[in-house]
């Protein structure tokens, strides 16, 4: 059954005259082990639903549940603790700490979660194992490439085995080559893993490894294509 399921969801912005609603009646339903691509144009609101997915944010008005649980009404703290526990982040930017090593980077999740320095340890370097990045436990960013960063961000987002890896846009810093290579590593999580992963993409290529693709216009799901056609169809093109 559904891991993740909006029903109705609308989100506003502002108040009285100035109010925008950036969705409008989302009805969207994940299972858990799929993998699935958001697109759409800027403003589409990809961001504002990855958000309430995400559970950085509430709807307005409708119902979000995740594994059967609704958490529409649960309070910022509630939310904080489901982040924590069930999903995990990898951003465009990385969004590493640039002073510390890719190794303290990795520990960093399992510290909030109350995890002691040695279990810490041997989870850390064993995620970073799982992205390919064994003996560079004590670099720091600077001293990895851009598609080696996001690595250490997946394996961040992984030590502490989330339900859900959520991406925004994570090749949007990385050249074609690299790009793909991440691609590679987020569908073999997917499949190795049973990680649900939710992506946010520009690029009709990368959303090509995907289950199933959602656009997004408007505030609402104007349509949903099957992954795999995708990468058909783009097999053709070329
Ligand atoms: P996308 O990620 O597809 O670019 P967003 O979810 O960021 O779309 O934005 C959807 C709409 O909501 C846009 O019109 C945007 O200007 C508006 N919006 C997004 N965030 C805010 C905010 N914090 N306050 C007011 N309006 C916002
Ligand atoms: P964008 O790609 O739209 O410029 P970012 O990649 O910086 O934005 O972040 C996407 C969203 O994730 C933001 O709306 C922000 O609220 C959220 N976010 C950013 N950093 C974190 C973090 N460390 N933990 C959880 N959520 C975050």
């Amino acid at each position: 059954h559904a891991l993740i399921s909006l029903t109705g969801v609308t989100k506003a912005y502002g108040s009285n005259e100035a109010r925008i609603f950036a969705l409008r009646g989302i009805d969207l339903s994940i299972d858990s082990g799929e993998f699935i691509s958001v697109m759409g144009p800027s403003g589409s609101g990809k961001s504002t639903c990855m958000n309430i997915l995400g559970c950085l944010d509430t709807p307005t008005s409708g119902q979000y549940k995740f594994g059967g649980v609704e958490v529409s009404h649960m309070s910022r703290k509630q939310l904080a603790t489901l982040r924590r526990f069930y999903l995990g982040f990898v951003f465009q930017g990385f969004n590493l700490l640039n002073r510390t090593t890719a190794m303290e980077n990795v520990e960093l999740p399992l510290v909030y979660r109350g995890i002691p320095p040695k279990k810490r340890k041997t989870l850390a370097r064993k995620a970073l194992e799982q992205v390919g990045l064994a003996g560079r436990e004590a670099h720091t960013p600077g001293e990895l490439s851009g598609g080696q960063q996001q690595r250490v961000a997946i394996a961040r987002a992984i030590a502490t085995t989330p339900s859900v890896l959520f991406a925004d846009e994570p090749t949007g810093n990385l050249d074609t080559a690299r790009s793909h290579e991440i691609m590679e590593l987020l569908k073999q999580l997917n499949r190795e893993h049973n990680i649900t992963v939710v992506m946010v993409t520009h690029e009709s290529d990368m959303a090509a490894y995907s289950d199933r693709i959602i656009h997004f216009v408007d505030g609402q799901v104007a349509d949903v294509e099957n992954g795999q056609a995708a990468a058909a169809k783009g097999g053709q093109d070329r």
